[in-house]
């Protein structure tokens, strides 16, 4: 049996601009609210003629309608959850959003993440909807307009200071009621600007690493193995070395923070470490170094003299100033010498040294005493082979005389 009948169907008519379209659903209505709504009425309409949903969009735009009310393919910008505008360009917005980005950069050279998340989303809109690039960067830039007052360093054309704060000349130059046609700006002038209060976050990881020295310290140990007085190193101390890792973070071209991400040690620091002596000194023991036996000045040295050699120095002073062992020892004589030393001492420090001393007006010790370096051992005089009060000081290794000034100074 052949159909006679058409099937109907109810539907709004929904007359939009110059044209009447019939569509049967809500989506159809949300759509065509963009337009201003002529009429609308309820019929019953061949199904044939009713519009899908999917085709709802296509026929509004074929549509001979207005200009301003024709719809356009353009791309919806949002920052993070807020709508920035529509644009026509989408290329024209990716190269804005470079040039920004490119002005808050700490580094060219490194890498950079934006926040948030930016989208640029293909969609139809109005005419009307439609924003200007060239409000792109006031609306990413500028969330509010704050004026910022900066004194120029030196002489500078408009068009390069601007460029470093994203404004538009005309409105540079409206700001600064500057003449129209000025083109440099002098030193120590007084211009306002906007200040940034951008809607992106351009943030940049620097990794830099160094070098740093670890001092040692020195540890003074005390050991009954030395003698009181006595002290060695046992451990030379070394320095060591760590490298520091730090991380710098830059946002929007200004650092917001530096931590050390790492430590690396690249060589262990040791201490030096000194042993000091604790062990009380037995009486009369040689501490192995000389001192001078008495205050007084050389008169003569270690050198030929008067046709022989002088197998010692001689240390002058007023009569009876002290005279000390030059180091610890042993007495093995005190008293008179024939030969010309007078009264004298003579010391044996039990190492292979023995110190002399002649001319002495009073000796203080006798043999077999033991001494301390610098104890008193009697006072200077004048006795024996001498011209006048001092000290004839030698010293003696294993029986050779050597320059006393090579022990003492
Ligand atoms: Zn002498």
């Amino acid at each position: 049996m052949k159909e006679s009948f058409k099937r109907l169907v109810r539907a709004s008519l929904l007359t939009v601009g110059v044209l009447t379209i019939s569509a049967n659903t809500a989506y159809a209505k949300e759509e065509i609210s963009k337009f201003e709504i002529v009429q609308e009425e309820n019929k019953y309409i061949d199904v044939n003629q009713a519009i899908k949903e999917d085709q709802v969009q296509a026929r509004l735009m074929e549509m001979p309608i207005a200009e301003e009310l024709r719809i356009l393919e353009a791309y919806e910008l949002t920052i993070g959850e807020e709508f920035i505008g529509n644009f026509e360009d989408s290329q024209e917005v990716i190269q804005e959003i470079r040039d920004m980005v490119e002005k808050l950069l700490y580094d060219n050279q490194l890498d950079y993440d934006l926040i948030p998340e930016i989208r640029l989303e293909k969609k139809s809109v109005l005419k009307d909807e439609i924003t200007d690039i060239k409000d792109l960067r006031y609306k990413v830039l500028y969330q509010e307009k704050i004026e910022e007052t900066i004194k120029i360093d030196q002489d500078i054309k408009i068009d390069d200071f601007i460029s470093k704060y994203s404004i538009d000349k005309d409105e540079f130059i409206k700001l600064n009621e500057l003449e129209e046609k000025s083109e440099i700006l002098k030193k120590d002038m007084e211009v306002k600007v906007y200040e940034f209060t951008p809607k992106i976050l351009v943030r940049q990881i620097e990794e830099k690493s160094h070098v740093k020295k670890i001092a040692f310290k020195t540890r003074k140990v005390k050991t009954d193995k030395l003698y009181i007085g006595e002290s060695k190193v046992s451990q030379e101390g070394i320095s060591g070395r760590e490298k520091i890792n730090t991380k710098y973070i830059y946002e929007n071209g200004d650092l917001a923070k530096k931590y050390v991400e790492s430590k690396e040690i690249l060589r262990k620091k040791q201490d030096k470490i000194i042993l000091i002596g604790n062990k009380e000194r037995p009486k009369g023991m040689a501490t192995n170094s000389f001192i001078k036996p008495t205050v007084g000045r050389y008169t003569s040295l270690f050198e030929y003299r008067w046709g022989s050699f002088h197998t010692g120095v001689d240390i002058a002073n007023g009569m009876g100033t002290s005279i000390v062992a030059s180091d610890g020892g042993r007495v093995i004589a005190a008293g008179w010498n024939s030969y010309g030393l007078g009264n004298h001492v003579k010391i044996d420090h039990g190492n292979g040294y023995v110190t002399l001393y002649g001319h002495m007006v009073g000796v203080d010790v006798k043999v077999g005493d033991r001494v301390d370096q610098g104890e008193h051992i009697g006072r200077m005089g004048s006795t024996g082979f001498s011209t006048g009060p001092h000290v004839h000081f030698e010293v003696i290794k294993d029986g050779v005389k050597l320059n006393p000034l090579n022990f003492i100074k």
